[in-house]
Protein backbone atom coordinates (compact mmCIF):
# COMPACT_ATOMS: atom_id res chain seq x y z
CA UNK A 1 0.00 0.00 0.00
CA UNK A 2 2.62 2.48 0.92
CA UNK A 3 4.43 1.53 -2.41
CA UNK A 4 1.37 2.30 -4.35
CA UNK A 5 1.04 5.83 -2.61
CA UNK A 6 4.53 6.28 -4.15
CA UNK A 7 3.98 5.25 -7.51
CA UNK A 8 0.53 7.45 -7.82
CA UNK A 9 1.59 10.46 -5.67
CA UNK A 10 -1.13 12.32 -7.20
CA UNK A 11 -4.73 11.10 -7.02
CA UNK A 12 -4.30 8.54 -4.15
CA UNK A 13 -5.67 9.21 -1.03
CA UNK A 14 -8.58 10.77 -2.27
CA UNK A 15 -10.42 8.26 -3.54
CA UNK A 16 -13.90 10.08 -4.05
CA UNK A 17 -14.76 10.67 -8.04
CA UNK A 18 -15.06 14.50 -7.76
CA UNK A 19 -11.28 14.83 -6.14
CA UNK A 20 -10.68 12.08 -9.04
CA UNK A 21 -11.55 14.59 -11.63
CA UNK A 22 -10.29 17.17 -9.79
CA UNK A 23 -6.75 15.98 -9.83
CA UNK A 24 -6.94 14.73 -13.40
CA UNK A 25 -7.81 18.22 -14.28
CA UNK A 26 -4.84 19.83 -12.46
CA UNK A 27 -2.55 17.10 -13.93
CA UNK A 28 -4.00 17.99 -17.23
CA UNK A 29 -3.15 21.66 -16.51
CA UNK A 30 0.36 21.32 -15.63
CA UNK A 31 1.20 19.26 -18.67
CA UNK A 32 -0.41 21.88 -20.42
CA UNK A 33 0.80 24.76 -18.58
CA UNK A 34 4.62 24.02 -19.95
CA UNK A 35 6.66 22.95 -22.96
CA UNK A 36 7.80 19.16 -22.78
CA UNK A 37 11.47 20.41 -23.50
CA UNK A 38 11.36 22.32 -19.98
CA UNK A 39 9.45 19.98 -17.85
CA UNK A 40 10.88 17.18 -18.92
CA UNK A 41 13.62 15.37 -17.08
CA UNK A 42 15.20 11.90 -17.33
CA UNK A 43 16.24 9.48 -14.89
CA UNK A 44 18.05 6.01 -15.82
CA UNK A 45 17.67 2.58 -14.46
CA UNK A 46 20.51 0.10 -15.31
CA UNK A 47 20.33 -3.42 -16.59
CA UNK A 48 22.58 -5.49 -15.23
CA UNK A 49 23.77 -8.88 -16.87
CA UNK A 50 23.05 -12.16 -15.46
CA UNK A 51 23.66 -15.01 -17.77
CA UNK A 52 24.53 -12.40 -20.57
CA UNK A 53 27.93 -12.13 -21.68
CA UNK A 54 29.11 -8.29 -20.56
CA UNK A 55 28.22 -6.31 -23.19
CA UNK A 56 28.14 -2.51 -23.49
CA UNK A 57 26.41 -0.66 -20.04
CA UNK A 58 22.96 -0.50 -20.68
CA UNK A 59 19.72 1.64 -19.04
CA UNK A 60 16.61 2.09 -19.37
CA UNK A 61 15.23 5.70 -19.91
CA UNK A 62 12.19 7.04 -17.36
CA UNK A 63 10.93 10.47 -17.80
CA UNK A 64 9.35 12.68 -15.41
CA UNK A 65 7.50 15.80 -15.62
CA UNK A 66 8.91 19.18 -13.05
CA UNK A 67 6.13 21.50 -12.88
CA UNK A 68 6.34 24.95 -12.64
CA UNK A 69 6.34 24.72 -9.09
CA UNK A 70 8.95 22.60 -8.98
CA UNK A 71 6.45 19.64 -8.28
CA UNK A 72 7.72 15.67 -9.79
CA UNK A 73 4.97 14.13 -11.75
CA UNK A 74 5.40 10.55 -12.01
CA UNK A 75 4.99 8.79 -16.18
CA UNK A 76 2.32 6.98 -14.90
CA UNK A 77 0.11 10.51 -14.69
CA UNK A 78 1.39 12.71 -17.04
CA UNK A 79 2.05 10.25 -19.81
CA UNK A 80 -1.70 9.76 -20.22
CA UNK A 81 -2.19 13.05 -19.45
CA UNK A 82 -0.22 14.27 -22.66
CA UNK A 83 -1.91 11.26 -24.74
CA UNK A 84 -5.37 12.45 -23.81
CA UNK A 85 -4.33 16.37 -24.42
CA UNK A 86 -2.34 15.12 -27.96
CA UNK A 87 1.22 16.24 -26.59
CA UNK A 88 2.59 12.73 -26.54
CA UNK A 89 4.70 13.45 -29.51
CA UNK A 90 6.39 16.41 -27.83
CA UNK A 91 7.38 14.51 -24.87
CA UNK A 92 8.61 11.81 -26.20
CA UNK A 93 10.85 14.29 -28.44
CA UNK A 94 11.84 16.08 -25.12
CA UNK A 95 12.77 12.60 -23.74
CA UNK A 96 14.52 11.43 -27.15
CA UNK A 97 16.38 14.78 -27.47
CA UNK A 98 17.64 14.20 -23.72
CA UNK A 99 18.58 10.91 -24.31
CA UNK A 100 20.74 11.36 -27.45
CA UNK A 101 22.41 14.49 -25.62
CA UNK A 102 23.74 11.53 -23.08
CA UNK A 103 25.15 9.22 -25.54
CA UNK A 104 26.79 11.96 -27.24
CA UNK A 105 28.51 12.79 -23.90
CA UNK A 106 29.30 9.88 -22.70
CA UNK A 107 30.64 8.94 -26.13
CA UNK A 108 33.01 12.54 -26.03
CA UNK A 109 34.07 12.95 -23.21
CA UNK A 110 34.01 8.95 -21.70
CA UNK A 111 34.75 7.39 -25.70
CA UNK A 112 31.71 5.28 -24.14
CA UNK A 113 29.23 3.16 -26.34
CA UNK A 114 26.15 2.91 -23.90
CA UNK A 115 22.77 1.51 -24.74
CA UNK A 116 19.47 3.11 -23.62
CA UNK A 117 16.09 2.05 -24.10
CA UNK A 118 13.12 4.74 -24.67
CA UNK A 119 9.38 3.94 -24.05
CA UNK A 120 7.36 4.82 -26.43
CA UNK A 121 3.42 5.42 -26.67
CA UNK A 122 0.95 3.99 -29.71
CA UNK A 123 0.72 7.09 -30.30
CA UNK A 124 4.14 8.29 -31.37
CA UNK A 125 4.13 5.01 -33.83
CA UNK A 126 1.00 6.19 -35.37
CA UNK A 127 2.61 9.38 -36.71
CA UNK A 128 4.02 8.67 -39.65
CA UNK A 129 7.36 10.25 -39.34
CA UNK A 130 8.24 9.07 -36.06
CA UNK A 131 11.20 6.94 -37.64
CA UNK A 132 12.45 9.49 -39.90
CA UNK A 133 12.49 12.26 -37.08
CA UNK A 134 14.64 9.52 -34.65
CA UNK A 135 16.96 8.86 -37.24
CA UNK A 136 17.80 11.85 -38.31
CA UNK A 137 18.36 13.05 -34.86
CA UNK A 138 20.36 10.29 -34.13
CA UNK A 139 22.66 11.45 -37.45
CA UNK A 140 22.84 14.96 -36.46
CA UNK A 141 23.97 14.31 -33.15
CA UNK A 142 26.53 11.29 -34.62
CA UNK A 143 25.33 8.85 -32.85
CA UNK A 144 25.32 5.17 -33.98
CA UNK A 145 21.54 4.33 -33.82
CA UNK A 146 22.31 0.50 -32.40
CA UNK A 147 23.09 2.42 -29.49
CA UNK A 148 19.06 2.83 -28.97
CA UNK A 149 16.49 0.83 -27.98
CA UNK A 150 12.46 1.47 -29.00
CA UNK A 151 10.66 -0.45 -25.26
CA UNK A 152 6.74 -0.95 -27.09
CA UNK A 153 4.60 -2.38 -24.82
CA UNK A 154 1.89 -5.61 -25.36
CA UNK A 155 -0.69 -2.98 -25.41
CA UNK A 156 0.19 -1.15 -28.44
CA UNK A 157 0.46 -4.26 -30.17
CA UNK A 158 -3.46 -4.39 -29.96
CA UNK A 159 -3.13 -1.44 -31.91
CA UNK A 160 -0.96 -2.75 -34.36
CA UNK A 161 -1.45 -1.48 -37.74
CA UNK A 162 0.39 -1.77 -41.29
CA UNK A 163 1.84 1.56 -40.55
CA UNK A 164 2.68 1.11 -37.20
CA UNK A 165 4.41 -2.02 -38.09
CA UNK A 166 6.09 -0.45 -41.16
CA UNK A 167 7.50 1.81 -38.56
CA UNK A 168 9.05 -0.15 -36.56
CA UNK A 169 10.58 -2.30 -39.21
CA UNK A 170 12.12 0.98 -40.48
CA UNK A 171 13.75 1.58 -37.18
CA UNK A 172 15.19 -2.34 -36.67
CA UNK A 173 16.55 -2.04 -40.43
CA UNK A 174 18.38 1.32 -39.37
CA UNK A 175 19.97 -1.04 -36.21
CA UNK A 176 17.96 0.50 -33.66
CA UNK A 177 16.82 -2.31 -30.80
CA UNK A 178 13.21 -3.16 -30.59
CA UNK A 179 12.07 -4.59 -26.64
CA UNK A 180 8.78 -5.68 -25.93
CA UNK A 181 7.60 -4.40 -22.05
CA UNK A 182 5.41 -5.49 -19.53
CA UNK A 183 5.85 -9.03 -21.38
CA UNK A 184 3.25 -11.54 -20.29
CA UNK A 185 0.49 -8.88 -18.73
CA UNK A 186 -0.86 -7.72 -22.17
CA UNK A 187 -2.76 -9.58 -24.39
CA UNK A 188 -1.88 -11.95 -27.76
CA UNK A 189 1.71 -11.18 -28.26
CA UNK A 190 2.75 -14.37 -29.43
CA UNK A 191 1.42 -13.82 -33.22
CA UNK A 192 3.33 -10.73 -33.01
CA UNK A 193 6.62 -12.03 -31.68
CA UNK A 194 6.60 -14.02 -35.39
CA UNK A 195 5.91 -11.06 -37.46
CA UNK A 196 8.24 -8.33 -35.41
CA UNK A 197 11.73 -7.45 -35.39
CA UNK A 198 11.78 -7.74 -32.10
CA UNK A 199 15.44 -8.37 -30.10
CA UNK A 200 14.54 -8.30 -26.51
CA UNK A 201 11.77 -9.24 -23.94
CA UNK A 202 11.04 -7.76 -20.72
CA UNK A 203 9.53 -10.15 -18.68
CA UNK A 204 7.29 -7.70 -16.19
CA UNK A 205 7.48 -7.23 -12.48
CA UNK A 206 4.24 -8.98 -11.41
CA UNK A 207 5.92 -12.62 -12.35
CA UNK A 208 9.19 -11.68 -10.85
CA UNK A 209 7.52 -10.02 -7.63
CA UNK A 210 6.07 -14.04 -7.21
CA UNK A 211 9.22 -15.68 -8.44
CA UNK A 212 9.25 -18.07 -5.40
CA UNK A 213 5.79 -19.73 -5.65
CA UNK A 214 6.21 -22.57 -8.04
CA UNK A 215 3.64 -21.58 -10.24
CA UNK A 216 5.34 -18.02 -11.23
CA UNK A 217 8.89 -20.11 -11.46
CA UNK A 218 7.50 -22.23 -13.58
CA UNK A 219 5.94 -19.94 -15.71
CA UNK A 220 8.72 -17.42 -15.93
CA UNK A 221 11.21 -20.55 -16.73
CA UNK A 222 8.77 -21.02 -19.53
CA UNK A 223 8.90 -18.01 -21.16
CA UNK A 224 12.24 -17.62 -21.21
CA UNK A 225 12.93 -21.02 -22.61
CA UNK A 226 10.14 -19.83 -25.05
CA UNK A 227 12.30 -16.65 -25.90
CA UNK A 228 15.49 -18.39 -26.35
CA UNK A 229 14.15 -20.79 -28.45
CA UNK A 230 12.48 -18.37 -30.76
CA UNK A 231 16.43 -16.19 -30.84
CA UNK A 232 15.37 -13.38 -28.60
CA UNK A 233 16.97 -12.51 -25.00
CA UNK A 234 14.80 -11.53 -21.82
CA UNK A 235 15.57 -9.08 -19.26
CA UNK A 236 13.68 -10.06 -16.20
CA UNK A 237 12.06 -6.24 -14.72
CA UNK A 238 11.36 -5.49 -10.79
CA UNK A 239 14.25 -7.59 -9.76
CA UNK A 240 14.55 -6.88 -5.60
CA UNK A 241 15.90 -9.77 -3.39
CA UNK A 242 19.02 -11.30 -4.06
CA UNK A 243 16.86 -14.52 -4.13
CA UNK A 244 15.15 -13.32 -7.40
CA UNK A 245 18.24 -12.81 -8.90
CA UNK A 246 19.37 -16.65 -7.73
CA UNK A 247 16.59 -17.95 -9.59
CA UNK A 248 16.66 -16.03 -12.21
CA UNK A 249 20.19 -17.19 -13.12
CA UNK A 250 19.07 -20.55 -12.48
CA UNK A 251 16.36 -20.46 -15.10
CA UNK A 252 19.12 -18.99 -17.67
CA UNK A 253 17.38 -15.34 -17.62
CA UNK A 254 20.06 -12.92 -19.57
CA UNK A 255 19.59 -9.70 -17.70
CA UNK A 256 17.77 -7.93 -14.73
CA UNK A 257 16.62 -4.59 -13.69
CA UNK A 258 15.06 -3.57 -10.36
CA UNK A 259 15.87 -2.36 -7.11
CA UNK A 260 18.03 -4.80 -6.21
CA UNK A 261 20.90 -2.62 -8.27
CA UNK A 262 19.24 0.83 -8.22
CA UNK A 263 16.59 2.86 -8.59
CA UNK A 264 16.09 5.22 -11.90
CA UNK A 265 18.78 7.62 -10.87
CA UNK A 266 19.96 10.91 -12.49
CA UNK A 267 22.41 10.10 -15.84
CA UNK A 268 25.45 12.00 -14.09
CA UNK A 269 25.71 9.07 -11.47
CA UNK A 270 24.32 6.35 -13.33
CA UNK A 271 27.36 6.61 -15.61
CA UNK A 272 29.75 6.97 -12.53
CA UNK A 273 28.03 3.99 -11.01
CA UNK A 274 27.07 1.90 -13.58
CA UNK A 275 29.15 2.45 -16.88
P1 LIG B 1 8.08 0.47 -17.45
O1 LIG B 1 8.64 0.82 -18.79
O2 LIG B 1 7.66 -0.94 -17.23
O3 LIG B 1 9.19 0.93 -16.43
C1 LIG B 1 9.50 0.28 -15.23
C2 LIG B 1 8.86 0.97 -14.04
O4 LIG B 1 9.06 0.13 -12.91
C3 LIG B 1 9.49 2.31 -13.69
O5 LIG B 1 8.50 3.13 -13.10
C4 LIG B 1 10.54 1.90 -12.65
O6 LIG B 1 10.88 2.96 -11.78
C5 LIG B 1 9.79 0.81 -11.91
N1 LIG B 1 10.72 -0.14 -11.30
C6 LIG B 1 11.92 -0.52 -11.75
N2 LIG B 1 12.50 -1.43 -10.94
C7 LIG B 1 11.62 -1.64 -9.94
C8 LIG B 1 11.64 -2.49 -8.78
O7 LIG B 1 12.58 -3.24 -8.51
N3 LIG B 1 10.54 -2.45 -7.97
C9 LIG B 1 9.48 -1.64 -8.23
N4 LIG B 1 8.48 -1.66 -7.38
N5 LIG B 1 9.43 -0.83 -9.33
C10 LIG B 1 10.48 -0.84 -10.17
P2 LIG B 1 8.21 4.61 -13.63
O8 LIG B 1 9.51 5.32 -13.86
O9 LIG B 1 7.23 5.20 -12.67
O10 LIG B 1 7.54 4.38 -15.02
C11 LIG B 1 6.27 3.80 -15.13
C12 LIG B 1 5.90 3.54 -16.57
O11 LIG B 1 5.74 4.78 -17.27
C13 LIG B 1 6.98 2.79 -17.36
O12 LIG B 1 6.85 1.44 -17.10
C14 LIG B 1 6.64 3.19 -18.79
O13 LIG B 1 5.63 2.36 -19.31
C15 LIG B 1 6.08 4.58 -18.63
N6 LIG B 1 7.09 5.56 -19.05
C16 LIG B 1 8.18 5.98 -18.38
N7 LIG B 1 8.89 6.88 -19.10
C17 LIG B 1 8.23 7.03 -20.28
C18 LIG B 1 8.46 7.80 -21.49
O14 LIG B 1 9.44 8.53 -21.63
N8 LIG B 1 7.52 7.67 -22.50
C19 LIG B 1 6.45 6.84 -22.39
N9 LIG B 1 5.59 6.78 -23.42
N10 LIG B 1 6.21 6.10 -21.29
C20 LIG B 1 7.09 6.18 -20.25
MG1 LIG C 1 9.82 0.32 -20.17
MG1 LIG D 1 8.50 -2.42 -18.21
MG1 LIG E 1 6.23 -2.36 -16.16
Amino acid sequence: RAKEAGRNRVGHFDSDLESQAQQRLSIDRAVLGRAPQEAIEILLQPQLPIKAAQARPRFEVLARWRTEDGRLLMPNDFIPAAERNGVIGAVTSAVVCQAIRQLGRWLDIQGCEAQLAINVSAADLESHDFPQRLLKQLHAADIPPDLVEIEITESLLLRMTTSVKAALCRLSHAGIWLSLDDFGTGFSSLAYLRELPIATLKIDRDFIRGLESPNDYNLVAGMIAMAHAIGKEVIAEGVETPRQLELLAEIGCDWGQGYLWSRPIPPEQAFAKFG
